[in-house]
């Protein structure tokens, strides 16, 4: 469990290209982001203090890992990624030192991207924390944000779908220096995710001309629906026999995906 918290995992090969629907101005600021993290010293040389934190914000399953993972492997930087819940422990003290080796073992390893998502888990407004564990955890938290120089190899990036339960300690710059909202596509984003997840299945003929449609047909869907819409598709085409998903196939997929997501609402008023 320790080390599932505070070792480098595997990237995988993902780049901003990548990830559909991402707002132009988003894009333009993380990759400005970039260049000065990638030049460290020529950024100090410039006057130019590079971020220490950022923060992803959205709704579910819109690209934010994916966005932690493509700028940590645009940075060749080793990937520390776990969840907000896991510094959650009943035992004063437990928590705190898991953020303090997460950070004492990126620093071994720097250029080191430290990705917390559900960061609520962790840094909720104090109030809102309940007990002594989970504000210790915070605290440390802050202190090892404030530990590190600027320009010392480590970016701290956070991601969570409720930015109004965080504490505004947390989310002061020096700690957090850029709040990026990562939020569901318009139509135009669906189209570009959709080419992404389509690309290398074996479409039909009349589903390849009807791509446009169903990106208009599919509003309120996220990233990860529309990724799970084609592997529904293809998976009901393999059932089927077919050597090509058809139309009838997305028409399923996107019920289930309607019917998932209503269901869940349900479950989870
Ligand atoms: P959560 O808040 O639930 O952690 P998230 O915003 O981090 O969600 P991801 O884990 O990045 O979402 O997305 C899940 C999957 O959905 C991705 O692996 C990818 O296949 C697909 N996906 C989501 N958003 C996009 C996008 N913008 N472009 C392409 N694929 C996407």
């Amino acid at each position: 469990r320790k080390n599932s918290v505070s070792s480098a995992k595997p990237l995988p090969a993902i780049t901003l290209d990548d990830i559909g629907g991402l707002q132009t101005e988003i894009k333009e600021e993380i990759l400005q982001t970039l260049a000065i993290l990638k030049e460290p010293e020529r950024s100090e040389k410039l006057g130019i203090t590079a971020p220490k934190g950022i923060l992803l914000y959205g709704p579910p399953g819109t690209g934010k890992t994916l966005l932690a993972q493509a700028i940590a492997k645009e940075m060749g930087a080793n990937f520390f990624s776990t969840s907000g819940s896991a510094f959650n422990e009943m035992f004063v003290g437990v928590g705190a030192s898991r953020v303090r080796s997460l950070f004492q073992n990126a620093r071994k390893q720097t250029p080191a991207v430290i990705f917390i998502d559900e960061v609520d888990a962790l840094a909720a407004k104090r109030k809102e924390h309940g007990g002594e564990e989970g504000e210790k955890t915070l605290t440390e938290l802050l202190v090892q944000l404030d530990g590190g120089h600027s320009n010392d190899g480590i970016l701290f990036i956070s991601a969570t779908n409720r930015k109004d339960m965080l504490d505004e300690a947390f989310l002061r710059p020096g700690r957090i220096d850029f709040s990026f909202q990562v939020p569901l596509p318009d139509t135009k984003g669906r189209k570009e995710i959709i080419e992404i997840h389509s690309k290398g299945k074996q479409l039909s003929e009349d589903v390849k001309l009807s791509l446009d449609t169903l990106a208009e047909s599919t509003s309120g869907f996220s990233g990860a629906d529309l990724s799970s819409l084609f592997d529904t598709a293809s998976r009901r085409a393999l059932r089927n026999g077919q050597a090509f998903i058809e139309k009838s196939d997305l028409d399923y997929a996107i019920d289930r995906t309607i019917l998932g997501s209503t269901s869940r609402s349900l479950n989870d008023p």
